[in-house]
């Protein structure tokens, strides 16, 4: 399997770089030149389901046995034997609990595996490289926990000191390895992003540190997505099936769709935004237009575009590399972009449906399921069971997916429910662990050292 650009200019590369690289080098995101159908499905645990389902994409650059046996490792922090459970909420209506991993939320599902692929591919490169990365709350904690092991790779996560939540800030502080470092910046959220930023523009700084990130635009993060949307469908004997997803950045959903193209019998794709909606306006009306981004009960949705998108774009132009740059470059310059009738009509119109959910539809959302089923949702979760609820339709059993545990977001589903969730029991002595971060000030050169004199050489 070979990957392409979906801009066009940068080089072919194979699976390795492509997860070494994140971002392509004119800028856009790497996917594979086709789409694989789906291998016949072998029966038994998640892993073996996930080790067949990726097979394709790493054919001839990953180790057959090796990336089998990278499956079952990942797989096995999460803490439930189904590894991702399918509840049913109603009649024909089923949530997807991704939240099983070790942080609590559904990135661990890409990002246990993540961690260990990037360190087979560079132990096997003799390469090491130091992650920095930025964080408002949850992404930071799943990442450090995907590499925390890891022989090869350094993390250094900085977060705004004071501006996450006890839990968020405790999932990240209290993993005691050497390789994990994290930094609290006496700034905001924008702050962290920004020195993270000037850390990557620092070419000098770059090279030296061999810089890398997880981010959520890495193709081997939506690559790991696709299993799951397989897992569903085959749970529910092949038949259509609706997938309602919480979506901000469209990587999950995105992984939908691809699952779709390998030909799972997926029959909508059911997209639920928040406040921050900018693809619900899009499918209500054919524009990309960006606008501000304004704080929710969903935090993980509050974004103010879906960098995944461009990966569906590049197939609405037919894959050429030419147009989705000009269309990139346009929406870069002036906030907006649009799509042509046609296009719209063959690729959206089909699968695609979509719908927003305010705080306060959120909460009741939350209050419903919880009166119906006993079942406690996270608001992210409920952002997608109130889409799937407006947009499924009859006959056609829906999935939502269950993005985060209740437990990481107990004030909303108190206010929602009156009920406290509990940390479930592996977590449950977190607020005891003893910590270990290092304050900063907003200052590059101060971080930079801080980065330099913790890699591992
Ligand atoms: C990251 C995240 C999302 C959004 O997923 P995308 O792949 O960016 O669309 C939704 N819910 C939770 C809890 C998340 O952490």
């Amino acid at each position: 399997m070979r990957y392409v650009s979906t801009r066009g200019q940068a080089p072919e590369l194979g699976f390795a770089d492509v997860l070494l690289a994140g971002l392509a080098t004119d800028g856009g995101l790497y996917v594979p030149d086709h789409w694989p159908t789906l291998p016949s499905l072998p029966t038994g645990s998640y892993a073996d389901l996930a080790a067949a389902v990726m097979a394709p994409f790493v054919d001839g650059e990953i180790d057959e046995a090796a990336f089998a046996a990278m499956c079952r490792d990942a797989y096995s922090t999460f803490r439930h034997p189904a590894t991702v459970p399918l509840v049913q909420i109603g009649p024909d209506e089923w949530v997807m609990e991704l939240f099983h991993g070790p942080t609590l939320a559904f990135k661990d599902v890409a990002l246990q595996l993540v961690g260990r692929l990037f360190d087979h591919v560079l132990s096997a490169r003799g390469e090491r490289v130091m992650i920095v990365g930025a964080t408002s709350g949850d992404t930071g904690s799943a990442a450090i926990d995907g590499v925390k092991s890891c022989d090869n790779v350094d993390i250094v996560i900085l977060y705004p000191q004071g501006r996450v939540s006890d839990v968020q800030r405790r999932q990240m502080t209290t993993v005691d390895a050497p390789n994990v470092h994290t930094v609290a910046i006496d700034g905001t959220f924008d702050d962290c992003q920004d020195l993270v930023k000037a850390m990557f523009n620092d070419a000098a700084f770059r090279g030296d540190m061999n810089l890398s990130a997880v981010n959520s635009i890495n193709w081997a993060r939506v690559m790991a997505q696709i299993v799951y949307y397989v897992a569903a469908s085959d749970a529910l004997g092949d038949q259509p099936v609706s997938f309602s997803v919480p979506t901000g950045n469209f990587g999950n959903v995105l992984a939908g769709w691809i699952a779709r193209e390998m030909g799972v019998p997926a029959h909508s794709l059911i997209v639920g935004s928040n406040t921050n909606d900018i693809l619900t306006r899009f499918f209500e009306s054919q524009a990309m237009v960006a606008d501000g981004v304004v704080p929710t009960l969903s935090p993980s949705m509050d974004i103010q575009v879906s960098s995944n998108f461009e990966r569906l774009l590049f197939e609405m132009n037919d894959r050429d590399g030419g147009a989705t740059a000009d269309q990139m470059a346009l929406f870069r310059t002036s906030g907006r972009m649009s799509v042509e009738a046609d296009q719209y009509a063959n690729w959206i119109e089909p699968v695609f449906r979509a719908a927003r959910s305010d705080d306060a539809d959120t909460l009741a959302t939350m209050a419903s399921v919880y009166r119906e089923s006993g079942m406690l949702i996270d608001p992210h979760t409920a952002v997608g069971v109130s889409a799937a609820r407006r947009q499924r339709e009859a006959g056609v059993p829906v999935v939502t997916m269950a993005t985060a545990h209740p437990a990481k977001f107990p004030d909303a589903v108190k206010k929602a429910t009156g009920v406290h969730p509990a940390l479930p029991e592996h977590l449950s002595d977190l607020l005891e662990r003893p910590e270990r971060t290092t304050p900063l000030p907003n200052d590059l050169a101060r971080v930079q050292a801080f980065v330099r004199s913790v890699a591992r050489r």
